[in-house]
Order: C-alpha cells, then sequence, then structure tokens
C-alpha cells in the first residue's frame, strides 16, 4: 500500500530565469517532483545581460532598505523578503561556490565580474537537486478542473503537474524570452492585469533642444520631477543626454516613479550645479567673467561646462554669446543662474518598453497570496518574478525580487 505522504507532488515551473530558478531549487528542495519548462535553448538569457554582462544579483543590505527601494507594492513584498532577504541570496550563492564582491551602493555582483556564472551556480544548484530541465519546450496553456491547476500544455503534449509556478518574466527585452506569456495566462483564469509599462527607463524630452547635448555625460547632478507644482522625484547623481532625450542611473530611477502619473506635463528640471546655492555660483560667475575680460560671456559659462551646454544656457537665458564679459549685468547672471540651477524639458514619454530595464504593472497583487505566492482566484497556480506588479529601482532589487518571490513560491507550491 502507498503511503500518501510519500507520494511526491508534481511541481511545473513556466520559465527559467531568476525568478524561475530559485522557484525550481526551494520546491526540488521541499521534495518536490519539479520539471521547469524553458522556451529558450538556454537558461537564464535575460540573467545575462544583467549589470551590464556582470549581474548585479543583489544587494548587501537589510529588509528595510529593500523595500525602501521597491517602487510599486512594496507591502505585497514584505513576508518574502524577510522569508528570504538578500542576506540569503549571499549565502546561497556563496555556499554554492559563487565568490561575491560589494560595490559601491552596496551592490552585490560575482567576483568573476560574469553574469553567466550566476546562471552555471543555478544551473548546477537545480541539476543536484534532480529538477528536470526541458529547453526549447514553450508553454501555450495551463490547465485548469474545478478551480485547480491540473496541469499544462506544450505544443505537443499533454502533462499533469499538482501545481504550476508562472515564472514567465515581463515585456522588457523579448529576445531574451520574456514576451509576456505569463499575462495571458493569468488573463484567462480571470486575473486582473495591471498596466503595463517601461520602467527604469529612458526618457524621451519635448523640443529640440536636447538634440545638441547628445553625447553629453553628467556626473554630481540633481534632477527634479515636478507635476503642477508638486515633486514627484528628486535625485543626485549621473545622467546623460541621449538622441531621445536623457537616460543614466537617476533618470532610469525617475522614470519609475512618474511612469505612473500625467507624465505629459511633467517637468524635469536639472540643477547643473547642485553644490552651489544662487550666492555662491554668482560669485564664481563673477570670478569667471572677470578672469575673462576680454572674451565673450561664452568663454567664461563654457569654463563652468561642456560647450554645447554652455550655448543652451545662454540661449535659455537670454543672453548673447557675443557679449563681452566686461558687459555683463547683474541681470544677465540672475538669468544665467537661473538656468544653471533649473534647466527645463517637458516629457513627451518612454523609450519602448522592449527597451526598459524592467516592466512596471502586470499580475495584479491583490489577487495573489504574499505569503505563499499563489493565486487567490485558482488553486494550485503560483506567480513570481517581473510576472507580478512590482518593480524596484536599480541595485539589484529587483533580481532580488525574482529571488525572494521566486524561493516563497517554490516553498508553498
Ligand atoms: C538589460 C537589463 C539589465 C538588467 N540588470 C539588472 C541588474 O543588474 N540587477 C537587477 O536586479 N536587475 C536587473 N535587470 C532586471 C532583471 O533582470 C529582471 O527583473 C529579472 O531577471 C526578472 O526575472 P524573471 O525570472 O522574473 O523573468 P525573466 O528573467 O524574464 O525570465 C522569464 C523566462 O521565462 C521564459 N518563458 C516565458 N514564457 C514562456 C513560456 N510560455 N514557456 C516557457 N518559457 C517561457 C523566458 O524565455 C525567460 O527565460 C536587468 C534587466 C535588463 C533588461
Amino acid at each position: 500500500m502507498t503511503d500518501i505522504n510519500c507520494v511526491k507532488r508534481k511541481i511545473a515551473i513556466i520559465g527559467g530565469g531568476a525568478s524561475g530558478l530559485f522557484a525550481s531549487y526551494f520546491s526540488a528542495l521541499s521534495g518536490n517532483e519539479v520539471t521547469l519548462f524553458e522556451k529558450n535553448e538556454k537558461l537564464g538569457k535575460k540573467i545575462y545581460i544583467t549589470g551590464k554582462g556582470r549581474c548585479n544579483l543583489s544587494n548587501d543590505c537589510d529588509e528595510k532598505e529593500y523595500l525602501n527601494n521597491v517602487v510599486t507594492n512594496s507591502k505585497f513584498m514584505y513576508s518574502a523578503i524577510y522569508n528570504f532577504p538578500p542576506r540569503s541570496v549571499k549565502e546561497f550563492f556563496e555556499s554554492n561556490g559563487l565568490k561575491l564582491k560589494t560595490e559601491r551602493g552596496k551592490r552585490l555582483f560575482p567576483v568573476s565580474d560574469k553574469a553567466s556564472d550566476v546562471t552555471k551556480t543555478l544551473e548546477k544548484a537545480i541539476n543536484k537537486l534532480g529538477v528536470n530541465v526541458l529547453l526549447n519546450t514553450e508553454v501555450k496553456e495551463i490547465t485548469v478542473k474545478d478551480g485547480r491547476v491540473c496541469g499544462l500544455k506544450t505544443a505537443d503534449k499533454n502533462y499533469l503537474f499538482d501545481s504550476v509556478i508562472v515564472c514567465t518574466g515581463g515585456l522588457s527585452y523579448p529576445s531574451t524570452g520574456s514576451t509576456g506569456d505569463g499575462y495571458a495566462f493569468a488573463r484567462s483564469f480571470g486575473h486582473s492585469i495591471v498596466a503595463l509599462k517601461p520602467a527604469l527607463s529612458g526618457i524621451e524630452l519635448l523640443g529640440a533642444d536636447y538634440l545638441a547635448l547628445q553625447g553629453i555625460s553628467l556626473k554630481n547632478v540633481s534632477i527634479c520631477a515636478v507635476l503642477n507644482g508638486k515633486t514627484l522625484y528628486s535625485d543626485f547623481g549621473e545622467m546623460l543626454f541621449t538622441h531621445f532625450g536623457i537616460s543614466g542611473p537617476i533618470v532610469l530611477s525617475c522614470s519609475s516613479v512618474i511612469n505612473k502619473s500625467d507624465y505629459t506635463n511633467v517637468t524635469i528640471s536639472i540643477d547643473l550645479k547642485p553644490a552651489l546655492d544662487r550666492e555662491t555660483l554668482d560669485a564664481r560667475l563673477l570670478r569667471e567673467l572677470s578672469a575673462n575680460k576680454d572674451k565673450t560671456v561664452f568663454n567664461a559659462v563654457r569654463s563652468m561646462l561642456p560647450k554645447e551646454l554652455a550655448n543652451l544656457v545662454l540661449k535659455r537665458a537670454k543672453v548673447d554669446n557675443d557679449k563681452s564679459c566686461s558687459v555683463v549685468t547683474r541681470e544677465d547672471r540672475k538669468s544665467i543662474i537661473e538656468v544653471l540651477k533649473n534647466l527645463q524639458f517637458g516629457v513627451k514619454g518612454f523609450r519602448p518598453i522592449d527597451e526598459a530595464i524592467v516592466t512596471s504593472g502586470g499580475v495584479s497583487v491583490s489577487e495573489v497570496n504574499p505569503k505563499t505566492m499563489e493565486s487567490k482566484l485558482v488553486k494550485g497556480l503560483f506567480f513570481a518574478g517581473e510576472v507580478l506588479d512590482v518593480d524596484c529601482f536599480t541595485g539589484g532589487f529587483n533580481m532580488q525580487t525574482a529571488f525572494s518571490t521566486g524561493a516563497q513560491a517554490g516553498r508553498n507550491a
């Protein structure tokens, strides 16, 4: 006679990215018979391109700091992050032989600087636990009977499973396999999908002024995104001008916050000299003007900024580039300083979602149990990773989300 307690539960994981690999590992560790379905020819295709090929796999911070870096639905992440915090990710990789290092902003990377080592470590770990990996195998449908998952279908086969964990990712960089299949699965069972938008994305600007600035990279500037007099986001750091507008670390973070607002009415204000207040900046400008007495005001401003930016500042300040430094008035200085402290641009939109670092929106977290990652609508159906309506700032927090939700689903499926 078979002891019912000894019968292994059969679990399917759809998607072999960061969340799917973790879900597979923890599900197998809990004693289940696990099959991982991946439509690509290899696992972790997106992992290979993370962190510019180095994979910023987590952040060496505590749970609270992680939660402060979740842009959307941090409350939902509470249970998953306390059950599987960044230190557990660190322990997991180090105990599986991958040496890690901490860089600026507590960002965690493999010592080898190779994202492929992260995938290799995960692959080895799931192989050790006997996870059955099916590559080049796209799941077409999840089957449900009497409100409970009973299996799934690929192009040529039907499978029976007790539970299915959907780890199909978002919509960004579709060449890595993240083509939004999970949203269709969820929708077919009545799940609500919160509007899908690019997050951690470049911001397209209105007008044409930015075009002359393309290629200029600015360190130590601050930006502020304002809507109807209210500051939605402000930050200090690096940014750059591009052929579409602006990008770089502080701009990417800004996009994740303003993408849910009436962004076409948002003004981005750049403070080109945040370390200097207006008075100090005026003293600096006066010094430049007297040092360039026989030259034009352009020469004076140019000594403080890249050429094209100096041109734009003077244009916006309505001061003629060729005006001699010796005749620049107090009013001229005031206008120049105003632009240096508050260089404004209107927002046209964001780069297309397939170029975004992450997808904002996804399976509504109100329909998913945060303690188990199980659907509240269908028994045995679980979600993990970017398919959920959770997105974070840069710094390793998105991978951490994939790992924590993957572990949470894997342990509970
Ligand atoms: C350029 C870039 C750089 C990034 N850098 C970082 C970084 O350094 N740090 C960080 O924290 N985050 C980074 N991110 C974000 C991070 O990579 C993702 O949030 C994370 O990988 C999401 O993992 P996931 O498992 O949820 O989804 P994915 O990694 O997208 O995995 C989903 C998998 O499911 C498979 N799949 C989809 N549909 C099916 C189907 N029907 N059948 C079978 N398989 C299917 C796909 O092929 C894919 O392999 C970066 C993202 C990009 C695009």
